[in-house]
């Protein structure tokens, strides 16, 4: 019986999720990991507003809302130990009858490290590796909800795509690495040159596109003269002087994903019929 008791007790304290149990509010048990986890020595010392960060506080409401509807809850939160470190955790809470009294119990993994993992993967998946802007993957995604946004609450916006002029040549000439230079300087230009509200893309190659929420297409014509000047300007290592063309259209009623690209790109091919290093709105 003993032995029963001790292996009972020995499988909670040391179970490997975080064991916490509430009554009223209060706290009436932790477990090892879970103190170990949080590294704290004694129950006393453990207070939820200490570890629940500001952000994860709505979570914590929505837990105890969940767990007096449907008895249980299951979600992840955001913690912070004793020692500061930020821990994201899977929270298992189920509601149980302790002498009476309403109480529950929470299982909790750290999940930190896959939290990490998901994220590391979500910008692997939507960061262009060489410039650190979006790639076209995130970048058609955003011009797929500007557009629906657009529909639905009729709001505009503009699309600037542009494209570094004779960069063959640049490369054939100065090499690859110092292409790769330039796509790089050039995108911390545009960077310092537009809106926090601006979404800036790397199309493809050379090519990159802008969407600006404003309402007439001189506003964003401005944007794309003042970046287009920026760089003409700029005196690039090795090549010295590097232009772009630049292409600008509006959201226009009934436009999808083609037709809008459809039409900067065509201002694109005209700015570079036309001679280059210039902007073309249409
Ligand atoms: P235009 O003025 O008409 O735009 O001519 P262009 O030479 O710029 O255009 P073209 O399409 O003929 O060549 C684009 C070049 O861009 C070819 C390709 O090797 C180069 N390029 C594409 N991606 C990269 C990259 O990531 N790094 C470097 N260094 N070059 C790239
Ligand atoms: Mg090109
Ligand atoms: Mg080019």
């Amino acid at each position: 019986m003993n032995i029963e008791k001790d292996l009972f007790q020995q499988l909670i304290e040391k179970a490997p999720i975080g064991i916490l149990v509430q009554c009223d509010g209060r706290i009436i048990f932790v477990n090892k990991t879970l103190k170990k986890m949080l590294g704290i020595t004694d129950i006393q010392d453990l207070w939820l507003k200490d570890i629940i960060l500001p952000e994860s506080r709505r979570a914590l409401l929505q837990i105890y809302r969940a767990i007096s509807k449907s008895h249980k809850d299951k979600r992840e939160l955001k913690i912070k130990t004793v020692s500061g470190k930020i821990l994201w955790v899977e929270v298992i809470t189920e509601e149980i009858k302790l002498d009476g009294k309403r109480c529950s119990i929470s299982g909790l993994i750290d999940i930190t490290d896959k939290k990490n993992l998901e994220r590391q993967l979500r910008k692997l998946a939507t960061i262009d590796r060489l410039t650190g802007i979006y790639n076209r993957y995130a970048f058609e995604k955003f011009l797929e909800e500007e557009i629906s946004r657009a529909e639905r609450y009729g709001t505009n916006f503009a699309l600037i795509m542009f494209d570094i002029d004779n960069f063959k040549k640049i490369n054939d000439t100065y090499g690859h690495q110092t292409g790769d230079i330039i796509l790089k300087k050039i995108s911390q230009i545009v960077k310092e040159n537009i809106r926090k509200s601006d979404i800036f893309g790397r199309w493809g190659g050379e090519e990159f596109m802008i969407i600006l929420p404003v309402k007439n297409i001189n506003e964003a014509s401005k944007v794309a003269e003042k970046i287009r000047k920026k760089i003409e300007e700029y005196k690039f290592p090795k090549v010295n002087r590097v232009t772009i063309s630049a292409g600008v259209t509006m959201y226009k009623n009934g436009d999808i994903l083609k037709s809008i690209i459809r039409r900067v790109d065509t201002a694109l091919y005209m700015a570079k019929k036309s001679g280059k290093n210039k902007v073309v709105a249409v």
